[in-house]
């Protein structure tokens, strides 16, 4: 049975075949590098990561390419005087180029804590600014883009026009009718300088205070966010690519500026398979930096922020959003990350459990009803991933297994009540979906998160002792933990590090 998909540019869920198979390319809209990564943004990356280790699983050779935006991305759509990146290094008082690198490795961090596979390559926007002047300059030589006062714009309108006729409009991927966004823009910076309202930057002229500033035909200047994307992409996947991946909130403007540009230079649309993830709200609410619950994904790991009940290990997290398949809407909350921490609990207690055993199953005292509804448990767990990758039923189909394994560990259920073959199969198929697609860290895993996050703790109250000069709390703290062998050492920074022995 074959890989089905849904395709947000045809509204409808499709067979999925490569352009040059086994081989596959995907592109996934990475981090804009000017803050740390929160809840939101960790349901793209562990979406498309089990997308990656799926194809794979399948046969697939697969270049995963997922950049790391680290210029050109403004601060709202619309105002595109000054980007994150350089708004942000002023506030920091860092080197643009040192704030990135804080930021690009703090989210690496965050993506080995959940487990994430790297990309096989990882472009940054500031690498590949002369792919980017290139494709711009294509684009005006084609007349569907100008110059105003140093700053270059694409033209909307004709592009519309002239592709409408062609059956692609620009509004083909989100559905929006080009009035309907015109409508929707707001009156914003550099109106003056545009044709039209929805015309949106290519190139932007850096003003004196700019700091991240390059060379190009048009004068000193840093480029959009949407052109970065169209040209690491075409750069290292082709002109046309198979799948193309990011969250909902991506699909207007980003993904469809993508489009645009990518069809005006190459004349072709630049991905067939266009898969989008629902977001994440917060006990029912949208988030977001206005809402004031945005929680950093530091946080969750450790507890410390006031909508946290307690901290919430990586592979809860994970587990957590693989509960929902990518398209649904899921929503955090305690109760729930709670739940999901017990479930997951109870999943790899079996499984580690079964793991170990080698005299499971028999060919004489079958229980023919019960090994047929193991058989068909585990092999559906094929079927669901096939159906766009529904990741919720495999772990449904999950947890009606664990009880039966309970029954075999505890002995309700003879262990030779399974076929051998039956028994060898749930094994196998539990070990790939845990393991290596779904990627699941062992309890065991999990204990020592939950040792790193008591011993940070100890390290705070060690900390808020030594602040008011309580050097008895703070000197015992330090002796008993290296009692344990636990060193504690001071940094110059002011921090505390702490190595196991
Ligand atoms: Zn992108």
């Amino acid at each position: 049975m074959s890989l089905k998909v849904y395709n947000s540019l045809t509204r409808q869920k499709e067979e999925f075949k490569p352009i040059n198979p086994p081989y596959v390319g995907m592109y996934v809209c990475g981090p804009t590098v000017s803050g740390e990564s929160h809840l939101g943004h960790a349901r793209p990356f562990i979406t498309f990561d089990v997308v990656y280790r799926y194809l794979m699983h399948l046969g697939y050779k697969v270049r995963y390419v997922r950049n790391i935006t680290d210029a050109g991305h403004f601060e709202e759509e619309g105002r595109e005087a000054e980007d994150k990146i350089s708004k942000k290094a002023v506030l920091e008082k860092l080197e643009p180029m040192e704030l990135v690198q804080k930021y690009t490795n703090l989210y690496h961090w965050a993506m080995s804590q959940f487990n994430n596979l790297p990309p096989s390559i990882e472009p940054t926007a500031t690498g590949h600014i002369v792919e980017q002047i290139e494709m711009i300059k294509k684009i005006i030589a084609d007349g569907y883009a100008y110059e105003a006062n140093g700053s270059v714009y694409f033209d909307v309108e004709k592009y519309n026009t002239d592709f409408s006729a062609k059956g692609q409009p620009y509004g083909i991927l989100s559905g929006r009718v080009l009035e309907e966004q015109i409508e929707s823009t707001r009156e914003l910076d550099n109106q003056d300088e545009k044709r039209n309202k929805s015309d949106f930057a290519l190139w932007k002229k850096a003003p004196a205070e700019h700091i991240m500033r390059w060379q190009s035909p048009w004068g000193e200047g840093f480029p959009g966010w949407h052109i970065e994307c169209s040209a690491m992409s075409t750069k290292y996947l082709g002109e046309e690519f198979d799948i193309h991946g990011g969250g909902m909130d991506l699909q207007f403007p980003h993904h469809e500026c993508e489009i645009a540009q990518s069809t005006v230079c190459n004349h072709k649309l630049p991905a067939r398979y266009w898969l989008h993830n629902n977001m994440i709200t917060i006990n029912g609410k949208k988030m977001g930096k206005s809402y004031g619950n945005q929680i950093m994904l530091s946080q969750m790991f450790s507890g410390s922020h006031p909508l946290l009940d307690q901290p919430y290990a990586p592979s809860t997290i994970r587990f957590f959003i693989l509960q929902s398949q990518y398209r649904s809407t899921l929503d955090f909350s305690n109760d729930a990350l709670q739940g999901s921490e017990k479930a997951l609990r109870r999943l790899m207690e079996a499984f580690e459990w079964l793991q170990q055993q080698d005299h499971i199953g028999s060919t004489g005292q079958v229980d023919p009803v019960l090994d047929e509804k193991v058989k068909k448990l585990v092999t559906e767990f094929d079927t669901f991933m096939n159906d766009d990758l529904n990741t919720a039923k495999v772990i449904a189909n999950m947890f009606e297994l664990v009880p039966i394994i309970n029954s075999i560990k505890d002995k309700h259920i003879p262990a030779g009540a399974l076929h051998t073959d039956t028994a060898g199969l749930l094994k196998k198929q539990l070990s790939i979906y845990i393991l290596d697609i779904f990627a699941l860290q062992s309890s065991k895993a999990d204990n020592n998160h939950k040792l790193e996050g008591v011993l940070e703790l100890l390290i705070n109250i060690r900390k808020e002792a030594k602040s008011r000069k309580d050097f008895v709390t703070s000197d015992k703290i330090r002796n008993e933990l290296a009692a344990l062998g636990v060193q504690l050492k001071d940094e110059k920074d002011g921090g505390t590090s702490f190595t196991i022995q």
